[in-house]
């Protein structure tokens, strides 16, 4: 018999995300494009993740959409980021119980339940800080790359608190401490610290239940996940694949929707 190939999209603020599984539970592929809806981004991460499983467009049954632009994807059907982040992170971590994500824009906590349902969750879409923006912010200020945010703040001798709460304010407080020579590296892991912690209050509010997994882009970062693990006690579990828990959940639905229209025509 044929295997199903599903693509999931995930079309953030930051980036587009594209996962391909097979039969809803082999990864064959996945891809990260810089741009998020209205951007090259989309159409490069689809291209690219059947680029790296060599097979046409023609092979994929089913795509399913999720994210800020899910809508503008070009998907066959389009499922929610919240059940798409908690389907991908029980895939990814198959205990989990509480998942933090941490995006370009957004922090939510979710908790998943043992079959991989969403269960409850809170969101803080309102204000930058504690997400991948404030870092962005931060890393202009500091003119380094974000992807070098974690070696240079693993250099540090002490964490340089950064007391303000709005990156805004925040900025100010980090070109301040720069004038006052507090070492670079201090500075990166005052930002680290500032955000874990805006990442442990969303958790604690929510109810923590270990094991608990991180997603989202921030993942990435391991001195924001360290520092997490020290504000909560136990470690935020990560994967090479946490950035793609979104678009791995919408792979899956994609292949659960074939399924159901399967039967439905038998
Ligand atoms: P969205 O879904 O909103 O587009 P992502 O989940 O892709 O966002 O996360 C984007 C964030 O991930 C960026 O703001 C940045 O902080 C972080 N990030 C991206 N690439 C890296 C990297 N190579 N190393 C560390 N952090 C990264």
């Amino acid at each position: 018999m044929e295997t199903v190939l599903t693509l999931g999209l995930d079309i953030g603020s930051a980036a587009s995300k594209a996962l391909l599984l097979r039969d809803g539970t082999e990864v064959l592929s996945y891809s990260v494009f810089p741009g998020g809806a209205g951007t090259a981004g989309p159409e490069r991460a689809r291209e690219e993740v059947l680029r790296l499983a060599g097979v046409g467009p023609e092979r994929v049954a089913f795509t399913v959409g999720t994210g800020y632009g899910r809508n503008r994807c070009g998907a066959d059907a389009t499922v929610s980021e919240l059940s798409c982040h908690a389907a991908g992170a029980h895939a990814v971590f198959p205990d989990v119980r509480t998942v933090i994500d941490i995006g370009g824009q957004d922090l939510k906590a979710l908790h998943v339940g043992p079959d991989g349902a969403l269960e409850d969750f809170l969101m803080n879409d309102k204000c930058a800080a504690g997400t991948g923006r404030f870092l962005e912010v931060m890393a202009g200020v500091l003119q380094i790359p974000v992807s070098e945010l974690e070696a240079v703040g693993s250099e540090a001798t002490e964490v340089a608190a950064i007391s303000s709460t709005c990156t805004v304010f925040a900025e100010s407080e980090a070109i301040s401490r720069l004038s006052e020579n507090v070492p670079i590296p201090n500075l990166v892991a005052g930002i680290h610290a500032s955000v874990a912690a805006r990442a442990a209050s969303l958790i604690r509010r929510l109810g923590l239940q270990p094991p608990l997994a991180m997603t989202g882009g921030v993942a990435e970062n391991g001195g924001v996940v360290a520092a997490l693990g020290e504000a909560l006690g136990i470690p935020a579990a990560v994967s090479p694949l946490s950035r793609f828990c979104g678009a791995y959940g919408a792979a899956i639905y994609a292949f659960q929707k074939l399924e159901r229209k399967k039967t439905e025509h038998e």
